[in-house]
């Protein structure tokens, strides 16, 4: 999980909220069952089209890529049933995958991407997420989303031999500029946000550099 910054509210959003919000309390007033159309208007697609933007099209907690099979479920951090007041509010919405959603359910006071900061509470051993010890709030995440679950650790596993091919391949370089444009793939590319687990990559380099198996950055050059 890595941390997300929350973008502006988009138009459609700021615009209809209040109504949208107004006519659930309605319904509520008159004891009649709002449509399917009322209660999720959230998932309009520029609501939608931000919110994967600011997720870097990765789900928000497992940071799984899989936009190429699946267009991803609309997230309420703070659960819709808990008040009309949580279902459209821009500061509650965000992107899980099914598996996280599903996860998730009701459950509350989980570590919040947003507001928490996730790279702190989190730590990797290979493919394994290790929440601090000293944080109920982000042993209770590991849980609850089931963040070791067997698919999940296998495909990071996946991802970590593709990170050390690319190592062994800049290492057997014996021509310095190529062996530093491949090793800038390993310490910028395959650690941005939105590159596929990103939090876990970031510990993989991180460690590489401590031992000193990798520099920090490529030297400078005499050019
Ligand atoms: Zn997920």
């Amino acid at each position: 999980m890595i941390k997300l910054n929350k973008r502006p509210e988009p138009q459609i959003l700021r615009d209809n909220r209040a109504s949208w919000e107004q006519a659930l309390r309605d319904h509520e007033t008159n004891g009649t069952e709002p449509s399917k159309a009322e209660l999720n208007r959230y998932g309009h697609k520029d609501i939608k089209s931000v919110l994967l933007a600011e997720t870097n099209e990765k789900c928000a907690y497992c940071e799984s890529i899989f936009r190429h099979v699946y267009p991803g479920d609309i997230e309420h951090v703070t659960p819709k049933r808990n008040g009309i007041q949580f279902r459209f509010a821009w500061e509650n919405l965000t992107i899980a995958c099914s598996t996280c959603n599903t996860c998730k359910g009701v459950k509350q006071g989980l570590v919040d991407p947003y507001d928490d900061d996730p790279e702190a509470l989190f730590q990797h051993a290979g493919p394994a997420i290790l929440p601090d010890p000293a944080s109920n709030k982000a042993t209770a995440t590991e849980a609850a989303l089931s963040l070791n679950r067997h698919a999940l650790v296998e495909r990071r596993t996946e991802r970590l031999k593709a990170l050390h091919r690319i190592l062994k391949i800049a290492l057997d370089q014996t021509d310095q500029n190529y062996r530093e444009i491949l090793l800038d793939e390993l310490r910028v590319k395959e650690i941005r946000d939105d590159a596929e687990f990103a939090a876990m990559s970031r510990w993989y380099v991180k460690d590489l550099i401590t031992k000193g198996v990798i520099a920090a950055s490529a030297p400078p050059t005499n050019a």
